[in-house]
């Protein structure tokens, strides 16, 4: 046996790509795994993200001991506050998908308790619970090849690696998608976004303390802000391109031609920001906000830059993953997970799917050992779900802002999922 190979690798270090190197530990086939991701480490930034039922029940399968750190820092919102474009507070609506989790009732109902959480503390309590030296930094897949033997990794500027198969998780641009299947990126869906976070401060007229969300929606502009554990006050903006280019703000408009050439979806990545990709993130939002309600453009004004994440909002239909449904979207030794799988609108649905892939890929090599098999019948198990959940998650991003939408948080995606791999997969698991 080449000592030097691994089973398992794993490229990509978001929360995709750590899950599921730790659900594939869980499993008891897999030994020697390792995490290449192309950032030089982690910093603190992003938004929030709903870590909801479904994910909950795909991280207590895997490791209770993880599921319960989760909860414990995950927060509901006791306050909802709506402004329009202008500032202008709303007194009669509440549709936003980020109120009212009913996290005690669902602990209830469901046996784990949803919470809004910090995309990098999410990040971070994953990357702790593997063992340590799982992750590797600075390493940026540029290419790789497959044979009856393996997987031949190359990385920029560094070593080749063999691996019996590997598992891509590099977010919704994928290359090692494109490479696979050449099926193009996903459709450019004319939005950008910005997400941040920053200490609590006096003096903005922020409550005080966790557990309050504000909105503030108009003149196609939608923002959240709320507050999180320890003190921390998120916030995300999407931002139609038009207006972006109408105030100004510099981007390359050829980057979002809809084309479906390689070429095209390398200059795409530069839409796709990273642990290390900081840019001029902090100038462009101003811009992008130049005119919207003013307590939001001092949110972004007292944001510590190093801290934001920018993207295009690039989405898969339900339609589109389909047409997989009978081969699978993965070839020979790889398989796709997480957003280089299915990439959805940002409605929290698109962590908790990749958290569903991980908890469902380690019960399959668990049940059918590590087998391209089991990484075939992984994808085949998981394309209905996707599909139905995607198509959900399109309906809901669009009704979320909906000036008449009631309540668009209804059971969309079926809280009564249970992973398969449940009891196979906890049995393994390490308090
Ligand atoms: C920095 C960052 C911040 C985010 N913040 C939020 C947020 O606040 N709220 C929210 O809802 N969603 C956020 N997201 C998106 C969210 O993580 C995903 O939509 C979802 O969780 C699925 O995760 P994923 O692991 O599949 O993909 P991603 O989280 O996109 O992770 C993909 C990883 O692959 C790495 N990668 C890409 N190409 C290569 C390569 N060639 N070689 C090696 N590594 C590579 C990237 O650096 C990244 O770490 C963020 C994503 C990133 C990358």
């Amino acid at each position: 046996m080449d000592k030097q190979k691994l089973d398992v690798a794993v490229v990509g270090g978001g929360p995709g790509g750590l899950f599921a190197a730790l659900a594939l530990l869980e499993s008891g086939q897999v030994d020697r795994i390792k995490v290449f991701e192309r950032s030089q480490g982690y910093r603190p930034c992003g938004a929030g993200i709903t870590v909801d039922v479904n994910g909950m029940k795909a991280v207590k399968a895997v490791h209770p001991g993880l599921c319960s750190r989760l909860e414990a820092a995950g927060v509901d919102f006791a306050s909802f506050e709506e402004f329009d474009q202008y500032g202008q507070k709303h007194a009669d609506r509440a549709s936003l998908p980020i109120a009212q989790l009913d996290s005690a009732d669902k602990l209830k109902k469901y046996g784990v308790k949803p919470g809004m959480i910090s995309w990098s503390d999410i990040q971070q309590m994953i990357f702790e619970t593997l063992p340590e030296g799982t992750v590797q930094f600075g390493q940026a897949l540029s290419s790789f090849s497959q044979d009856e033997d393996g997987v031949r990794l190359s990385f920029e500027g560094q070593p080749d690696v063999h691996a019996n198969f590997l598992v891509s998780a590099d977010g919704y641009l994928s290359p090692t998608r494109e490479a696979l299947l050449g099926d193009g990126p996903p459709p450019f869906a004319g939005v950008m976004m910005w997400r941040a976070r920053f200490p609590f401060k006096e003096g903005l007229g922020l409550p005080q303390g966790p557990e309050w969300a504000q909105a503030f929606i108009g003149g196609s502009r939608n923002a959240v802000v709320y507050g999180l554990a320890g003190n921390v006050v998120c916030w995300t903006i999407a931002v139609p391109l038009s207006i972006c280019q109408e105030n100004g703000v510099d981007f390359d408009a050829e980057q979002f031609a809809t084309s479906k050439t390689r070429r095209q979806v390398s200059s795409y990545q530069n839409m796709q920001s990273d642990s290390t990709t900081t840019g001029n993130f902090h100038q462009r939002c101003m811009q992008a906000v130049q005119g919207f309600a003013p307590q939001f453009v001092e949110y972004v004004r007292n944001t510590d830059p190093s801290t934001m994440i920018e993207h295009g909002l690039f989405a898969r239909t339900g339609d589109q993953m389909s047409s997989r449904a009978d081969v699978g979207w993965g070839k020979g030794r790889v398989t796709l997970i997480g957003d280089a799988a299915h990439p959805m609108r940002p409605t929290g649905q698109g962590l908790n799917t990749a958290l569903e892939d991980g908890a469902v890929l380690g019960w399959h090599v668990q049940d059918q050992g590590l087998t391209a098999e089991a990484l075939r019948s992984f994808e085949k198990e998981r394309i209905p779900r996707i599909c139905k959940i995607a198509e959900q998650e399109s309906a809901r991003g669009r009704l979320a802002y909906q000036k008449d939408a009631k309540d668009s948080r209804s059971d969309l995606w079926g809280r009564n999922y249970k992973p398969t791999a449940k009891a196979a997969v906890t049995a393994n698991s390490v308090m």
